[in-house]
């Protein structure tokens, strides 16, 4: 039987088109016209004035933590529950990442426990220099409580939302709220080129130093000047070109995910002990990933062992991301909070929610489930 796959790329049919188009155009090089065109297509389509596509979303997190001034010995306030490029970045500066527990409305930075933190810290004298806010598989974080701090106490607020494209905070997009907001291309999230990023601001001159930063930092004169160390940072021409093509199928991968989710609901949630990741009141959830949450009690069994069940009948799920605080890498940071990522962490069943997949995949899986529960 086919292998069904967590979330595996899914052509539009217009990528041949575009890359056609690019290697016909003979600008194979880094840099070209479908790079700008995807700059552009991108930036109207979360509506952010400017954009700047990367080689992928970690490097636009290392050059949006660069702009905000951080550096050596610089605390950065970073959302536990995610993946472990949310925080690389910091490290590669020398600076030192706190870790901030979820809420459990949208999973993402409990705003409640931050300005705890901050209002500690203000007292003594040590604020942390930046937030990275992350909005998780597929949801915003509640962005105007976290932005309101970040004014408050005068620190540079970073959006990852490389998850979260597609998804709305009060009708806008996530991403586009802070500083600046990052996204990612990566082969399995919501759109792809394979591998790659985009920085997006309301800055201008932000995303211009950016784009020279990323770039190798040449100054504008004939000879190869530098003043500032640079980066190879940017996209190539031919996957902007797959891009271009992945970006108009965006609001179909939304709805196809949000079928997906609303499916597993339809078929597993009857079963005592499962729960799902709830939609947030203030914005689109896409469902990048459906996430459920087990109740080993009641369901009779618990989310590891329903993984290695549905492994072994060739479908792939994986566990909700293991906080940051409990990750060796990050060993000694600061956390503050942490038990409820831990709980959805020891909880949570990522399902197959590729927008490729078909019902009768879906139903595999839902039977799988089904039947765990019944023997
Ligand atoms: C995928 C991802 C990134 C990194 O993006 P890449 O393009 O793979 O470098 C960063 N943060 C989160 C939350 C992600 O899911």
């Amino acid at each position: 039987m086919k292998r069904i796959y967590l979330s595996s790329p899914h052509l539009s049919g217009l990528e041949v088109q575009f890359l056609q188009e690019a290697l016909e155009s003979g600008w194979i090089a880094p840099l070209g016209p479908q790079v700008e065109a995807f700059e552009q297509e991108f930036a109207e389509v979360v509506g952010a004035p400017y954009a700047l596509a990367l080689s992928s979303g970690t490097a636009a997190i290392h050059l949006a933590l660069i702009l905000a001034g951080v550096g050596p010995g610089d605390e950065v306030a970073v959302s536990t529950l995610t993946f472990a490029a949310s925080a690389f970045p910091v490290l590669y500066l020398g600076a030192k990442p706190v870790f901030v527990d979820s809420e459990r409305t949208s999973w993402n930075m409990d705003p409640g426990l931050l300005a705890e933190f901050l209002e500690a810290r203000a007292k003594k004298g040590k604020l942390p220099k930046a937030v990275v806010l992350v909005h998780l598989y597929g949801q915003s974080a509640d962005i105007d409580a976290i932005q309101g701090l970040c004014q408050e106490y005068g620190l540079t607020l970073i959006e990852d939302a490389a998850e979260a494209l597609g998804s709305t905070y009060k009708g806008k997009s996530p991403g586009t709220f802070g500083f600046a907001g990052i996204f990612s291309f990566n082969g399995n999230k919501i759109i792809t080129t394979s591998g790659g990023g985009m920085l997006v601001s309301n800055d201008e001159k932000l995303i211009a130093h950016a784009r020279k930063l990323a770039t190798q930092a040449r100054e504008p004169v004939p000879w190869y000047e530098h003043r500032e160390v640079g980066y190879n940072y940017r996209m190539s021409n031919l996957l902007a070109a797959v891009g271009r093509a992945q970006l108009r199928t965006l609001e179909e991968r939304v709805q196809a995910r949000r079928r997906i989710y609303e499916r597993y609901v339809a078929g597993l949630s009857d079963l005592p002990g499962l729960s799902f990741q709830p939609e947030a009141p203030w914005g689109r959830h896409t469902r990048w990933l459906t996430v459920m949450l087990v109740d080993r009690e009641a369901f009779g069994r618990g989310p590891e062992e329903i993984r290695q069940a549905l492994e072994g009948l060739g479908i792939e799920t994986r566990p909700v991301w293991k906080p940051l605080h409990l990750q060796p890498v990050f060993h000694g940071a600061e956390t503050v909070g942490g038990g409820v990522a831990e709980d959805l962490f020891a909880r949570g069943l990522c399902l197959p929610s590729g927008s490729s997949l078909t019902p009768e995949e879906q139903d595999r899986v839902i039977e799988a489930i089904r039947s765990l529960a019944e023997t």
